[in-house]
């Protein structure tokens, strides 16, 4: 069996753990992350991206508004391209209680939010599409944050840093001697080779999977799974965050992202031998669009796009609790201190925003452990695309590139994108039209971004997230990955038949009206006209 030899694994290539794997390339160690799917395929890739101000913990959860609020700080400043500031509104609907407000504003005060109370009239000018009916309003400085481009970006980093990235590698489980984790044993998923990496410290930094990774390890962790379901519609119909100014309940809040909103989310203690069952409900899709609804009236008249779930990675040390009044605190075991397990770290629980946060505390503990003396610099470093502190003017290479099209690129990528466009005009042309994005982002992507298949090109780039769902740029896009040498005729053909497979999951939910017509005529495109239906599954020649 090979056998790789570093300082530090890291299992989990969720904001946390590639938060986790760029700190430790930062202060110098050698490092390995793998991640058993995708960079930001588990609950990273399922949230609302809302970069929290900490006033929707401000009541019920300070501690971990204290910390939102830090971090929401500190990322504006180094995951500039990542985040959006667009500022947050808490509103008090007609029929609320407005001694939330004052409690609210109390909270936010003891926290160091900071917040400012508004007449509802100035509300309704920053957000016209908002209930007119309401009661109070508050501006917060929430945003939103672009979940896949902040661990991509947390991932080009650690590895121009010397770190080595394996997605599609998961970890079977740990390799122990004595009282010591000395490694983990992997399998890679695209061939099924098994190998092992021997380690001084392993980080599991692998979410709601946590717990199966500390069994393997032969240590508890008790977790508490809620899933939480969101739906996404095609226009962004807000400008701002728009909370509900009571205590956090389902479908009370509107996230604008790019070019859609999303109204989240519900929240459902669920088995945790049911972490994989990322179904929507049909109750859960009703709840959401009549929340949604009562802060921005007519919002489930329009298109709503898809809807899709993720599981909370909730630790609760005070026993048996709902999922929203357990702390979204961080989460940092040390085993060795904790079970007598040397070698073995584990950090979970927290919130995308704070994955920096958690990742500083990690490799903090690890640092500590293996006598490495270099302090943590990810607070003050911007991430790859966000290195020019202001907003430089979007720049125009060569003729023939539109400014949208460069807008486009550089909203994704940064300053990075100086790396996407060369002379050749090949790589100006349009693969995706709802996103914008060109032959040579697939290209910088396929080559820098860890991108193996068409889904993984799709959390890069957004390539088929638009109104089309993939619908005109994914035949495109498998002829590109044959051009470009990243996958044979019958591979790119079967990555097709897997990009919608997984797409149709999404719409699947919400399959009524003008979506409806839209999947049908995908359906004809595909299935009528390029038979993928019958394409094998397995190893048989298409
Ligand atoms: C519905 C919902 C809405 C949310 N909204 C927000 C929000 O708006 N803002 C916010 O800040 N937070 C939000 N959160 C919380 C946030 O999404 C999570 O706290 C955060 O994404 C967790 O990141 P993580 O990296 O710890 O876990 P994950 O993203 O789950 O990463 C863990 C990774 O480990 C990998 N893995 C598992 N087992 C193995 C193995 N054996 N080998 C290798 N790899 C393995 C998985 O594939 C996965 O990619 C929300 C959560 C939910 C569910």
């Amino acid at each position: 069996m090979k056998r790789m030899e570093t300082d530090v694994v890291v299992v989990g290539g969720g904001a946390t753990g590639t938060g986790v794997i760029r700190d430790c390339a930062l202060r110098g160690m050698a490092c390995v992350m793998i991640e058993k799917n995708d960079l930001a395929s588990g609950t990273t890739g399922r949230n609302h991206g809302l970069l929290h101000s900490g006033a929707r913990y401000a009541v019920n959860d300070p501690e971990s508004a204290a910390e939102c609020i830090s971090e929401n700080r500190i990322l504006k400043r180094i995951a500039r391209h990542c985040v959006e500031d667009t500022g947050g509104l808490f509103v008090t609907l007609p029929d609320d209680d407005t001694e939330y407000h004052k409690r609210l504003v109390k909270g936010c005060r003891a926290v160091g939010i900071d917040y400012e109370e508004i007449d509802v009239s100035a509300a309704l000018k920053i957000e016209p599409n908002l209930n007119s009916g309401v009661l109070t309003a508050m501006k917060v400085p929430d945003g939103t944050i672009d979940p896949f481009r902040l661990a991509a970006s947390n991932v080009l980093d650690a590895k121009e840093h010397g770190a080595e990235i394996r997605t599609h590698t998961e970890m079977v489980r740990c390799i122990i001697s004595g009282d010591r984790v000395v490694g983990v044993l992997c399998r890679d998923n695209l061939n099924g080779e098994l190998f092992e990496i021997y380690s001084k410290i392993v980080i599991n930094a692998s979410g709601v999977w946590g717990r199966r990774i500390c069994e393997t390890a032969g240590v508890p962790l008790t977790m508490y799974p809620s899933k939480g379901s969101l739906v996404i519609i095609d226009y962004r119909v807000n400008n701002v965050v728009i909370n509900c100014c009571r205590k956090p309940f389902d479908g009370d809040i509107i996230v604008p992202g790019d070019t859609v909103s999303l109204i989240g989310t519900t929240s459902k203690k669920i088995d945790y031998d049911r972490i994989e069952e990322l179904d929507v409900d049909d109750d859960e899709i009703e709840v959401l669009l009549a929340g949604g609804e009562k802060l921005i009236p007519n919002v489930s008249r329009t298109r709503v796009l898809r809807a899709y779930s993720g599981v909370r990675p909730l630790v609760s040390r005070s026993g048996d609790v709902d999922g929203r009044d357990i702390t979204r605190g961080i989460v940092l075991i040390d085993h060795e201190a904790e079970n007598g397990v040397k070698g073995f770290i584990t950090v979970t629980g927290g919130k995308l925003m704070t994955y920096r946060l958690m990742a500083e505390w990690a490799v903090d503990l690890a640092c500590e452990k293996l006598r490495v003396d270099v302090p943590c610099t990810t607070h003050e470093r911007p991430l790859p695309g966000s290195e020019t502190p202001s907003n430089r003017p979007v720049p125009h290479y060569f003729d023939g590139i539109s400014k949208s099209v460069l807008g486009s690129a550089h909203y994704r990528h940064g300053e990075r994108m100086d790396h996407i466009f060369s002379k050749d005009k090949k790589s100006y042309g349009l693969v995706c039209e709802c996103e914008m994005v060109t032959a040579g982002e697939v290209e910088y992507a396929l080559k820098n971004l860890c991108v193996k298949d068409m889904i993984d090109l799709r959390r890069r780039t957004r390539l088929g997230m638009g109104p089309c769902q993939g619908e005109l740029c994914s035949y495109r896009t498998a002829g590109l990955f044959n051009d470009l040498g990243a996958a044979d005729e019958q591979t790119a053909i079967r990555m097709l038949k897997d990009f919608f497979e997984e797409r149709w999951k999404g719409v699947k939910p919400v399959l009524w009206g003008d979506t409806l017509r839209e999947i049908e005529f995908t359906y004809w495109i595909y299935q009528g006209l390029f038979g993928l239906g019958g394409v094998p599954d397995e190893d048989e020649p298409i």
